[in-house]
């Protein structure tokens, strides 16, 4: 099969969270079956060049359509660890990817509304007639909308959309301007409910609900969250619609790719272990303890790494510092922040607590040290207020390092508590689950996990590798979506 996926984000090229990993390992397990695949991707200047291998022009003087007028790009074309991807670079006086940043901007809908039209006419005027489009969140929202009412007629009647939901939170929403711009005359047509008018601002459009009606399957990030997408407020307002299409959707659970997330052969640990050995894990610790400049000592490991968000549950993130350090364990935090408040907050920690030999909270985005406190914590917190998916749980499975998270979306399909779960037997359980959004609910999981670590050191042992016989990796989502490609291909 001949797929093309259209995404803001492919790690480690252009990373924010986790859409960056799964455009990544997705493609990459479709290539190892045997698929052809290509990536488009906006040229962002603040990218990560030095992860592309040659990289060139590939087409010159690209003419999209826009405003009724018309938007130079060229597209540039290398290679992301072996996977193929094309790079838009609009000439434009609007320089909508050359911001020094991938989102944030007061015109993201614009900036991406022309990535997806300019993707479109990309494929459409190089004669690339993929069998299956799979585009992913807001930002591509609008693709199968053109597609479907445009590009249909001319030449592209036979691709098929596959459209994957990350983050329900953020939607694209816009006014009438979007329709001119993208050249959808007619703002009647679409300002229909069953279009893209937004179900709760009647002068709104929204991309995702474009996404949504117009695409030939859609599904979010794990088989709980397309649940609570469906039924509960965390759909936010698109409820009704998912219900209205609810035929065409469903969760499918992302995996990890196992050749960057795995510590017998992460290239950033500087020593390798696996489960019935994990005698590297302790040096890791080590390292990563002198690294940090934290104590030596018997203590627990504890840490949190991820966006520094509202949807992590920040303010259980900050509660799990002071529990775990009360509680006579270390803690080391990697996050960082788009918000002003939620950054002055933590910078605040970060400055009290910077003599504590027991804590480090680092501010700032660093892959190469996430992994190294993947491999060297025992254990991870992930107290989410929502989550899709979720990545970090499933890392930490893979690394040993035991994850107490929030009983919510994708963490409840993968994380099994050690104590409670009834849908387990003991031997497959591998974490600790809590469901309440209070302090106390987070401080009796993690009184449990720190309980066993310090009294039970054997049986946590074996709790650390009954998470690291898991297969998170992409095998069984790869299949997943494949069987989804197949079902709406054009035969
Ligand atoms: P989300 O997509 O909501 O941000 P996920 O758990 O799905 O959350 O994915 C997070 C990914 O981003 C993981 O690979 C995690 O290791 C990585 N990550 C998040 N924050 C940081 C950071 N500050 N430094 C390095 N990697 C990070």
């Amino acid at each position: 099969m001949y797929i093309v996926q259209i995404a803001s984000e492919c790690a480690p090229v252009c990373k924010v969270g986790g859409l960056g990993d799964v455009v990544y390992g997705l493609t990459r397990e479709l290539e190892i079956r045997g698929h052809t695949v290509e990536i488009i991707l906006p040229k962002y200047d603040c990218m990560r060049y030095d992860h592309i291998w040659g990289l060139h022009e590939a087409y010159n003087n690209l003419s999209v359509p826009w405003y009724g007028a018309a938007i130079s790009c060229n597209v540039y074309c290398g290679w992301v660890y072996g996977r193929l991807c094309f790079f838009i670079d609009p000439q434009s006086p609007d320089i909508f990817f050359n911001r020094g940043c991938y989102y944030g901007c007061n015109d993201d809908n614009i900036r991406f509304a022309f990535f997806s039209k300019a993707a479109l006419e990309f494929l459409h005027r190089t004669n690339k007639r993929p069998d299956v489009i799979h585009c992913h969140d807001w930002q591509t929202g609008l693709l199968p909308v053109m597609l479907y009412e445009m590009y249909k007629y001319h030449g592209m009647e036979y691709q098929r959309v596959c459209y994957t939901i990350h983050n329900f939170k953020h939607q694209g929403i816009a006014g009438a301007e979007i329709l001119q711009a993208t050249g959808l005359n007619r703002p009647e047509y679409y300002f229909e409910y069953d279009r893209l008018r937004d179900n709760f601002n009647p002068f709104a459009l929204n991309f995702m609900k474009g996404g949504i009606v117009y695409s030939n399957y859609v599904t979010t990030v794990s088989p709980n969250h397309a649940w609570e997408a469906h039924y509960t407020e965390v759909g936010c307002g698109l409820g009704h619609t998912i219900h209205q299409h609810e035929h065409k959707f469903s969760g499918v659970l992302n995996g990890i790719d196992y050749d960057v997330w795995n510590p017998s052969v992460d290239r950033y640990l500087p020593y390798h272990y696996e489960a019935d050995d994990m005698t590297g894990k302790e040096y890791n610790k080590k390292a990563l303890r002198e690294r940090l400049m934290l104590a030596h000592g018997k203590k627990p490991l504890i840490c949190y790494i991820g966006r520094l968000d509202d949807q992590k549950g920040v303010h259980l993130v900050h509660h799990a510092i002071y529990y775990a350090l009360n509680r006579g364990a270390q803690f080391v935090l990697l996050g960082s922040a788009t918000e002003k408040s939620i950054n002055d907050r933590f910078w605040h920690e970060k400055n009290f607590l910077n003599d504590n030999p027991d804590c480090h909270l680092e501010i700032g985005f660093n892959e190469e040290l996430s992994h190294l406190i993947y491999a060297g914590a025992d254990m991870i917190v992930v107290p989410s207020n929502y989550e899709p998916c979720g990545l970090t749980q499933m890392i930490g499975l893979k690394y040993g390092t035991v994850p107490i998270v929030r009983g919510v979306g994708g963490l409840v399909n993968t994380v099994f508590d050690r104590d409670y779960d009834k849908t387990k037997p003991t031997k497959e359980r591998n974490g600790y689950v809590f469901y309440q959004t209070d302090d106390q609910a987070l401080e009796s999981a993690m009184d449990r996990a720190i309980g066993l670590y310090q009294v039970y050191p054997k049986e946590f042992q074996k709790l650390r590798q009954q998470g690291m016989e898991y297969d998170y990796s992409w095998n069984h989502p790869g299949t997943d979506y494949l069987g989804i490609y197949e079902h709406i291909r054009h035969k």
